[in-house]
């Protein structure tokens, strides 16, 4: 649709009556059990319309937080940029009713002060985002990765310093180990700035926060949101048929690599697929419920490529059942099949 001042978009008034809402650990910010993500679909080649329409999908059917970062593109900023003109044109008036969140941590400028974790870095990247979104605060600032150069004390210092200015509501971070994350968490605590949220990467394929004991480290502590919940895609009706559409990430073949779906894995998903069926879910469905049946989990940190999936994952919140023992237990075979 293109928007005309006339036209302008009008929240549903429905949009928080099928909605979960879950509190990042001990604060008092709670979160849309769902979260949509703008690391891919939102850059500068994206189809403009197609991106409106999701954010504005997402918040009719009570998302309230959208996961940006400086470097969300291609290029660099993009996604940022574009999302602010989402806001400006659609969703300013219920500004008070999101939470947006950017990070900094990866590559974003040439030299030694536009990556890692240095205050210097940091300050700097949080103010390009805040302009590039159109927005005077974030409201969660995280560090994107652990820096092995930077002392935590520098970078848990710089994160304190951005909410004491008022530009970071709250503070996260993002790719920390359970002892990396033990270590920040005290140093946030100690200055008086706690963190909120650790972004992590899990989802029926990947395990690692279960075999590090980070999701018992963040229990009761601190949120965890979890990224690539369908790991990439995977975990989707796509690749079901062993093909790989023209579009689809795997297409792409850079974060989801196309060796990665062996006809043995195909098999896999399609074994996964039957358990979902059987419960009455697609398996994009059931591995954002599967997710959620963990108290210790937040919000599930979604992306999409077109409203059509966005919608059928948001189902997955009212089209649930508690898992059985059975069902967990071959979901858990088959994550370890998966290698
Ligand atoms: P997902 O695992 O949810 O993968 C999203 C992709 O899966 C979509 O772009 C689409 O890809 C496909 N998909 C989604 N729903 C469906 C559906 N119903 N049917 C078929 N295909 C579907 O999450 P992402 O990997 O995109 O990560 C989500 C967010 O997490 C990011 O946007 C970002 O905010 C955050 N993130 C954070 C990181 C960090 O380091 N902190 C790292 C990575 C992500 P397609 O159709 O193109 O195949």
């Amino acid at each position: 649709m293109v928007y005309t001042r006339a036209m302008r978009y009008r929240a549903e008034t429905t949009r928080y009556e099928a909605m979960e809402y879950r509190r990042c650990g001990e604060s008092g910010l709670a979160l849309s059990a769902l979260s949509l993500g703008l690391w891919h679909n939102f850059g500068q080649e994206a189809d403009s319309q197609a991106a409106r329409a999701m954010v504005e999908c997402a918040f009719d059917r009570g998302i309230t937080h959208f996961d940006l970062a400086n470097n969300y593109g291609p290029p660099p900023g993009s996604a940022e940029e574009r999302f602010g003109r989402i806001l400006k044109e659609s969703l300013s008036p219920y500004r008070d009713e999101l939470v947006i969140s950017t990070k900094a941590g990866y590559t974003m400028w040439p030299g030694p002060y536009g990556d890692w974790g240095s205050r210097k870095y940091l300050v700097a990247s949080l103010d390009q985002s805040l302009k590039r979104m159109g927005l005077e605060y974030v409201d969660i600032f995280y560090h994107h990765r652990p820096d092995p150069n930077t002392p935590l004390e520098g970078t848990m210092g710089a994160l304190s310093h951005l909410v004491n200015l008022g530009k970071a509501l709250y503070v996260g971070i993002s790719n920390y180990k359970a002892d990396e994350a033990n270590r920040a968490m005290a140093l946030l605590k100690e200055a008086g700035t706690p963190c909120i949220l650790n972004q992590v990467r899990y989802s029926i394929l990947d395990r690692w926060v279960e075999k590090d004991g980070l999701l018992d480290a963040m229990a009761n502590r601190c949120g965890t949101i979890c990224f690539s919940p369908l790991a990439q895609g995977l975990l989707s009706s796509t690749y079901l048929d062993g093909s790989i559409p023209t579009e689809s990430r795997a297409r792409e073949d850079h974060f989801l690599k196309q060796k990665m779906i062996t006809p043995y894995r195909v098999q896999l998903l399609n074994e996964l697929n039957t358990i979902a069926r059987s419960r009455g879910q697609s398996l994009s469905q059931m591995a954002i419920s599967w997710l959620l049946k963990d108290e210790r989990i937040t919000s599930v940190l979604i992306g999409a490529r077109t409203t059509a999936q966005l919608g059928e994952n948001i189902d997955a919140i009212s089209h649930t059942a508690p898992f059985t023992a059975e069902e967990r237990e071959a979901i858990d075979r088959a994550s370890e099949r998966w290698g």
